[in-house]
Order: structure tokens, then C-alpha cells, then sequence
């Protein structure tokens, strides 16, 4: 094994473990290094931050996911650099693993726009521990609301702020205005949760901006008929531990969650190579860093204009699609022929779901929504998830939550040293608790 060539997979996300299922067959070694141990199914999490689905239901061991591959080795390791010269792999542990063809698939997280300072008190959604922290978060409001006595206080502790209109602030949003208003009603007794205040605020002029202005539209209605507040066209000036500021007024919040920007993974800084506004690497046409064909970047952590002159966006089919081409790329390139033709983004559309009975849904030839964009966005999901078990599990929860408002998966299980926010602190021209 150890003379075959060797490919590093850095990331076991979409794109890097498209990489390696692209590879079967190939008679190279492949190493996947990833950071945590479990391949994550994204665009789920929302409904663990929302305790619709436990962590087991969208996530699974890498290590096992490909057991059955004996060329595949797994480390857990974080990277911190890449020696493009020497051709090796940094670890933060010291380590480091030699190559003979890298591919990146690092991703992103969430951006603050310059104002990391806020991320403590608006959380973003990007991990397993990102979403049980926001579950608890919004679980202990709950609970704290539930003995407050101070009415001030009190609407703090039931005022949710999403910032970010975009699929991922939407479905939170909706989310949450069916946990509070509709789930947990009949579990509390001193507070009415009916009377939670969900807020989604939008710098931009509309909701779901990557949608058409009519789904947009339609999106906003389906929210608001759940009882969220949708405001758009004010960014969100200052977030803190008693909310945030936005147009100008405070509004006492508990539970912020920030859903508005995106910053790709350090792989430019780690190659020393251009990035993009976002911290992309730019990549030429065939997913390679300029100046070297053996290093890939691909995914969230890729810059490329191939969906026709457009960037390619940053989605699970786009990383997965990048992933493949990658995968073909170094097989031609082992049998010493020439790559294949330039990576070509092929869209096939966008989803966003609004609660658990409406969605929007744009393929471009044909626009969905309401129940059936919904039915349509839940079979594509179940159908992306990984294994039968996951399949029929994650359907029965949505089946059970459907008919019986029940929630399993309200659990708080991290033990929170904050102290609860003292509404009467926010940095307050004038206070909006209404
Ligand atoms: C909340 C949320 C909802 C989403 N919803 C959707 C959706 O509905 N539809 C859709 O198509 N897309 C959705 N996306 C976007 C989609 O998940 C991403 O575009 C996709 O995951 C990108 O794949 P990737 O392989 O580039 O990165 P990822 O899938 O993010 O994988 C990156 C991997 O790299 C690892 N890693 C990062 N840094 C290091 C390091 N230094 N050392 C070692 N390992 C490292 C990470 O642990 C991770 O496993 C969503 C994203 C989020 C956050």
C-alpha cells in the first residue's frame, strides 16, 4: 500500500467525502483528516438548535462510514498549515502527513463582518456543539421565563432574535414560532409561551434574497401566519448580553442567533494564496490552487466563477459536485492522460422550508411552495440522508412531531454559567419589549 500514491483529504464534509467515494477504485491510499470524528448533514442541524432531532439522527462516525474501504485511513487531527514545498500536512498536534496529491474541503463558518466580539452573545449554527448550545440556550430561556416574576425580564427571556433572512435564519425562525407557540404550550405553567416573541431581522430589503421576489414574498406571509416578526432593511448594530441594537432601538433579548455571514476555513492563509472577500481560495478552472496542480481546494473553502461566469455558490451540491470532479480529475491525471474539461456547476435548485407544513422551492423551470414544496423538500432530505436507520428515524420523528406537537429531543445537556441577562443593561435609546 505504502508505494501507491497518496491522497490527503482534508475535511470529511460534503466535498471531502465525495473526494473519497469518487476515488473507489482508483489504487491510490487516501487519508482523510478531519477535526471531528463524524461527518455532519448540515442542513438538518437547524432542527437539533430546535429540539426536532437528536445529534445521532444527522450525524455519523467517519471512521465507519468507510470501513469497508481498506485504501481509507482516518485520523482525527485539527490542521493548522500546509508545507507546500515539502509536500506535507501540518497538525496542530505537531504532526505531520506527507502527500502526493491535497484536497481541501475545510468549509466555512459563520462571519460576524468584523465584529467577532459578538459571537458569545449571538451564536451561529455550523456544528453538533453549536446546535445543543443554541438548543439549551433557547431551553433555558424557557425555563428561566417560566420563574421570573419582573415582567420586563421576563419578555426578555421570550424574545428570540434571528439575524439573517437567508434559508438558514427562515427556517430557525420558523422553527422556533412553532416550538413556543404551539409545542410547548401545554408544558409550562406561569408563562404563556404562546406569547414568545420571535423576531427575524434582514439588512436587506427581502427574505431568502437567493430566491425570486414572489417566493421571498410568500416566505415572509408563511412566517408571519406563524407569528414571526419579519424586519427587513436595518442591520443589526451592536449585539450584547441584553440583545441587540438594530435601526437604532435596543431590543431586550435573551436568545440572539446569528444566521448573516459566511467566512471560508484559514486554507488561503495555510497556502498563502489569494482569497476572496470572504476568505475563499481562488482556483483555477480545474479546482487546483494556482501554480499547483497538486494541491485541490474545493467546497465552501473554494472561489470560482463556473455557474455560467457566476460563483458557484456555497451549498452541499456545489461542494459534492467540486468533490467528484476533483475525484476524476486525479484518476485521468494517474493514467497520464489530461484532465478533464474545466469544473461546470450544474444548479438544480434552491429549498428552504417554513415550519413543518410550508416551503419554497425554486428550480428555475418550475417554482413549488406550500405543503407540497414542503413534502418535496422533506422526501429530498431523508432521501440525502446517510443509511436506511437515519432514513426511517429521522421520518418517524417528523411523522410524530407532525401529529402529536411532541418534541423527544427537548433536552438541555450542557450546564450554562452565564448569568441570566438583566434586560434593564441593553445599551437602551429606547427599549422594545412589546
Ligand atoms: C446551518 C446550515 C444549513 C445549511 N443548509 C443547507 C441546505 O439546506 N442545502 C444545501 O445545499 N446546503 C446547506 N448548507 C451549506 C452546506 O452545508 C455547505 O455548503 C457544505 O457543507 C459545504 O461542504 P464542504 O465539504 O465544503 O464543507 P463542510 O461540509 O462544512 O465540511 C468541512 C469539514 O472540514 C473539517 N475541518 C474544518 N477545518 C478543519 C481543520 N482545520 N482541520 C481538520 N478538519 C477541519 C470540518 O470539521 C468539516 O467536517 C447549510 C450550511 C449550514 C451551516
Amino acid at each position: 500500500m505504502t508505494d501507491r500514491h497518496h491522497v490527503v483529504i482534508v475535511g470529511a464534509g460534503f466535498g471531502g467525502l465525495a473526494v473519497a467515494h469518487g476515488l473507489a477504485g482508483a489504487g491510490v491510499r487516501i487519508t482523510i483528516i478531519d477535526q471531528r470524528n463524524h461527518h455532519l448533514f448540515q442542513p438538518l442541524l437547524y432542527q437539533v438548535g430546535t429540539a426536532t432531532l437528536a445529534t445521532s439522527e444527522i450525524a455519523w462516525p467517519v471512521r465507519h462510514l468507510v470501513r469497508n474501504r481498506k485504501e481509507i485511513t482516518t485520523l482525527l487531527g485539527v490542521v493548522t498549515g500546509i508545507d507546500t514545498a515539502g509536500h506535507r500536512v501540518l497538525l496542530e498536534d505537531g504532526a505531520d502527513v506527507a502527500f502526493d496529491t491535497l484536497v481541501l474541503a475545510t468549509g466555512a463558518r459563520h462571519a460576524y463582518f468584523g465584529h467577532d466580539e459578538w459571537e458569545p452573545f449571538a451564536p451561529g449554527l455550523k456544528t453538533l456543539e453549536d446546535a445543543t448550545s443554541i438548543r439549551r440556550r433557547i431551553l433555558l430561556s424557557l425555563e428561566r421565563a417560566e420563574r421570573e416574576t419582573d415582567p420586563l425580564r421576563r419578555a426578555a427571556l421570550l424574545t428570540f432574535v434571528i439575524v439573517g433572512g437567508g434559508p438558514t435564519g427562515v427556517e430557525l425562525a420558523g422553527a422556533i414560532a412553532e416550538l413556543t407557540h404551539q409545542n410547548l404550550r401545554p408544558d409550562f405553567r406561569q408563562i404563556d409561551t404562546r406569547t414568545a416573541r420571535v423576531l427575524l431581522i434582514e439588512a436587506g430589503p427581502r427574505i431568502l434574497p437567493s430566491f425570486t421576489p414572489d417566493l421571498s414574498a410568500y416566505a415572509q406571509t408563511a412566517l408571519e401566519r406563524l407569528g414571526v416578526e419579519v424586519q427587513l432593511g436595518l442591520p443589526v448594530s451592536d449585539c450584547n448580553a441584553a440583545g441587540v441594537m438594530v435601526g437604532g432601538r435596543a431590543v431586550a433579548a435573551d436568545v440572539v442567533l446569528w444566521a448573516a455571514g459566511v467566512r471560508a476555513s484559514p486554507a488561503a492563509t495555510w497556502l498563502e494564496v489569494q482569497a476572496d472577500n470572504a476568505g475563499r481560495v481562488r482556483v483555477d478552472a480545474d479546482l487546483c490552487v494556482p501554480g499547483h496542480p497538486e494541491i485541490f481546494v474545493i467546497g465552501d473553502t473554494a472561489s470560482i466563477n463556473a455557474w455560467h461566469g457566476k460563483p458557484v455558490p456555497g451549498i452541499a451540491p456545489a461542494a459534492k459536485q467540486q468533490g467528484l470532479h476533483a475525484a476524476r480529475t486525479i484518476k485521468q491525471r494517474l493514467r497520464g492522460a489530461t484532465g478533464p474539461s474545466p469544473f461546470r456547476y450544474k444548479h438544480s435548485g434552491n429549498l428552504a422550508t417554513i415550519g413543518k407544513r410550508s416551503a419554497v422551492i425554486d428550480f428555475g423551470w418550475i417554482k413549488i411552495r406550500g405543503w407540497l414544496a414542503w413534502w418535496i423538500w422533506g422526501l429530498a432530505h431523508i432521501y440525502f440522508l446517510i443509511g436506511l436507520r437515519n432514513r426511517l428515524a429521522v421520518a418517524l420523528s417528523w411523522l410524530w412531531i407532525y401529529t402529536t406537537g411532541a418534541r423527544s429531543a427537548c433536552l438541555i445537556t450542557q450546564v450554562d454559567h452565564r448569568p441570566p441577562p438583566d434586560a434593564t443593561a441593553a445599551p437602551a435609546r429606547s427599549m422594545d419589549v412589546s
